[in-house]
């Protein structure tokens, strides 16, 4: 790349500009969804390593998932600027805790622990408590929550008046069973999730030698989603700059969506305060979605009633430059398979209007949700994904296949041509077949994997001149796995809300838009609802030109499961001219309405959606098994969401 470095600017507006061609810190940019904060990060550290200003190698910048991590190398990469790291705050500090551990503690490092409910069963058990999974889960997220704020047992005993005690303990009983974990997990030799960014706090701040390499190696911090930022993080960070203001954030207090995990947006508000000296630099226009699902996401934002405990941002509106687009749909259906079909079959339209798969996205507010839609997606012969791209090399079935492949190319002559029909030959020999399957999850996932490489094995043949050998095709994809350049899978994404952050589609569809999903059941507090809102924010600014926000008047065909629509949606129907929805009373009621019907049963009902609950389900819970699980397990499942996008980087299986 012998071209100018101020090319690496063109293609940024001029606030954009600014923020990249500031190349020394402190700086901030503060802005909406989809204003290009993350491309103007991505540009100024192309700009500053082109320019020579910085060494790639001195540069760390870190940003919420995985997958935007290895999103951000392959954009630096593609201008002209690789080698710059781009990770995880855990996957950072599971790196220099590893380099480190034996010239400072020695002796063996301890493993990740994948189980923190089994260890505090044991903590319990110790203490003679009595508790259900239930409790442990809710416990489990308390002592992470501790945890990521930097509270020690003592510590949280200090605070224990600003918070709930977790279920079925006062806070000196939760403080103890908390040292109670700590001290078998160190007897173990173990080590969970949020020690792996305490210990290298502690190993920072303990010895000099450390934090003296560490300040050596990097000299220019970046740090995307920034409102994320735990207090455990920011010490972190604190503690690389030992001082220095080398340091930019990006943020959106208007997407904070992870504060149940300890995130605090202040630490983003408060950034002019902290370093007075800090650029701030603002971005409004907003180039990733049609003014028609512009205007929705500053509706949505603007309706939130004033008050509360929230600092709520006063958020910036933004303005569209893309030309008009269709009008965002807002639809009800009869239940829930009803909205998956209809989902199914909008996908097909687009596809067959020219959108690609992979330009299309449904979105949900649990992973429970998903289940819905990949049978509608699956009946109807549409691909789908339930992950991204990201360490597509890691995945086991594509290690067993490039595996398969090296072995079958060690029989062939060595300038065999390869048709693709080789590799599928050769693919099928671990398991791949010729249609997709018509079951979901994990044996899907795994088909869909197998096809990219098909597809990456078709595709190159068609663009080469000349035929290519399989050591060829080897060679190719030992090379894309280096470059982290996975091959595009071709699918419709389907994820929850919460790892859809900083992602962006043609065509998003927002599903399951009612009460008790969004917002979530157990969001009751003004606090909780403003993040819900937040939340769905993030949702609707993820789309580019098509919007579709879906509900289910039941959950059940018939009418059983009786479900309101949103709230949220009120004010966007009002801005698009719709009338609410007709709450319409189920045919076969008999004369009684759902919820009556429920009432009068109430000894054996689902307390979720009135389900009558038969033999054999969840009794115990008073809970179907279509319902939201409750609030200790909703909880848990968002921090096993939050770690399973660190597990995928780290490649340690997933917690929990
Ligand atoms: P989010 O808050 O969702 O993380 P963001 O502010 O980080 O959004 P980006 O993802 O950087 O926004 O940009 C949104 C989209 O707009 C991307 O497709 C990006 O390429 C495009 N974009 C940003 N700036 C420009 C520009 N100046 N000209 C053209 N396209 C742009
Ligand atoms: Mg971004």
């Amino acid at each position: 790349n012998d071209a100018a470095p101020e090319q690496v600017l063109e293609g940024l507006d001029e606030e954009q500009r600014a923020a990249a061609s500031t190349l020394t810190g402190p700086l901030c940019i503060l802005a909406g969804a989809g204003t290009g904060k993350t491309r103007a990060i991505t540009h100024r550290i192309a700009y500053g390593v082109r320019a020579g200003v910085y060494d790639p190698h001195r540069v760390l910048a870190v940003t919420f998932t995985a997958r935007a991590a290895a999103e951000m190398r392959s954009r630096l990469a593609g201008l002209g600027a690789p080698g710059v790291q781009a990770r995880t705050f855990h996957a950072s500090a599971l790196r220099q805790l590893q380099y480190f551990w034996p010239m400072t503690i020695g002796g063996q490092m301890p493993q990740l622990l994948d189980h923190k409910v089994r260890l505090l069963a044991e903590a319990a058990k110790r203490l003679r408590l009595t508790t259900d999974r239930a409790s442990l889960r809710d416990y489990a997220a308390e002592v992470e929550w501790a945890k990521v704020s930097t509270l020690t047992p003592e510590g949280y005993l200090a605070q224990a008046e600003e918070r709930d005690s977790p279920a079925g303990l006062d806070h000196r009983g939760f403080a103890r069973l908390y040292q109670a974990y700590e001290d078998i997990k160190e007897d173990r030799g173990l080590m969970d999730f949020e020690d792996v960014l305490l210990f290298t706090a502690g190993m920072l701040e303990s010895d000099e030698r450390v934090a003296a390499q560490v300040r050596q190696q990097y000299r220019h911090f970046v740090v995307d989603e920034y409102q994320d930022v735990s207090p455990l993080q920011q010490r972190l960070l604190d503690l690389w700059l030992g001082g220095r203001q080398e340091l930019c954030v990006v943020g959106d207090a208007a997407q904070t969506i992870y504060s149940f995990t300890g995130a605090v947006p202040d630490y983003l508000l408060s950034f002019r305060r902290r370093y007075p000296e800090a650029e701030v630099v603002k971005l409004i226009r907003d180039y990733r979605s049609t003014p028609e699902v512009v205007k929705l996401a500053n509706v949505l934002l603007a309706d939130r009633r004033p008050g509360g405990p929230t600092p709520w941002p006063t958020p910036l509106q933004l303005i569209s430059q893309r030309e008009r687009g269709p009008v965002p749909e807002i639809t009800q259906h009869a239940d829930d398979d009803a909205e998956a079909a209809w989902i199914a079959q909008k996908v097909a339209e687009l596809a067959d209007s020219g959108t690609p798969l992979s330009e299309i996205a449904v979105l949900y507010r649990t992973n429970g949700q998903s289940q819905a839609f990949e049978q509608a997606l699956a009946a109807a012969g549409i691909s789908y994904q339930l992950r991204g791209s990201e360490r597509f090399f890691s995945r086991p079935e594509v290690r067993e296949a490039i595996a398969a492949l090296r072995t079958s190319s060690l029989v062939a002559e060595e300038s065999a041509e390869l048709v693709p029909e080789q590799v599928r030959g050769v693919l099928s020999s671990i398991g791949f077949t010729r249609q997709a399957p018509t079951s979901t999850g994990a044996v899907r996932e795994r088909w869909e994997s197998l096809a990219a490489l098909v597809s990456l094995a078709e595709q190159l043949n068609t663009e080469r001149e000349s035929a290519f050998t399989m050591r060829e095709f080897l060679a190719e994809l030992e090379e894309r796995s280096a470059a982290q350049h996975a091959p595009t899978v071709e699918g419709v994404t389907l994820a929850s809300l919460h790892s859809a952050k900083g992602l962006e589609w043609e065509a998003v569809f927002l599903a399951g838009l009612c009460e008790g999903l969004m917002p979530i059941s157990f969001a009751q507090s003004q606090r909780e609802l403003d993040e819900e809102r937040r939340l769905f924010y993030v949702g609707i600014t993820r789309a580019k030109t098509h919007l579709f926000l879906s509900s289910a008047a039941a959950r059940h065909p018939g009418g059983r499961g009786r479900r309101k629509s949103s709230r949220f949606l009120i004010p966007l129907r009002k801005e698009l001219g719709l009338q609410a929805p007709a709450q319409k009373i189920a045919p076969g009621g008999g004369g009684l309405s759902v919820n009556a019907a429920a009432r009068k049963r109430r000894a054996a009902v689902c307390a979720g959606c009135g389900t009558p609950l038969t033999v054999g389900t969840q009794i115990k819970r008073r809970r179907c098994e279509d319902c939201p699980p409750r609030y200790d397990e909703q909880l848990f499942e968002h921090l096993r969401e939050w770690r399973r996008g660190y597990a995928k980087e780290l490649e340690i299986p997933a917690f929990m």
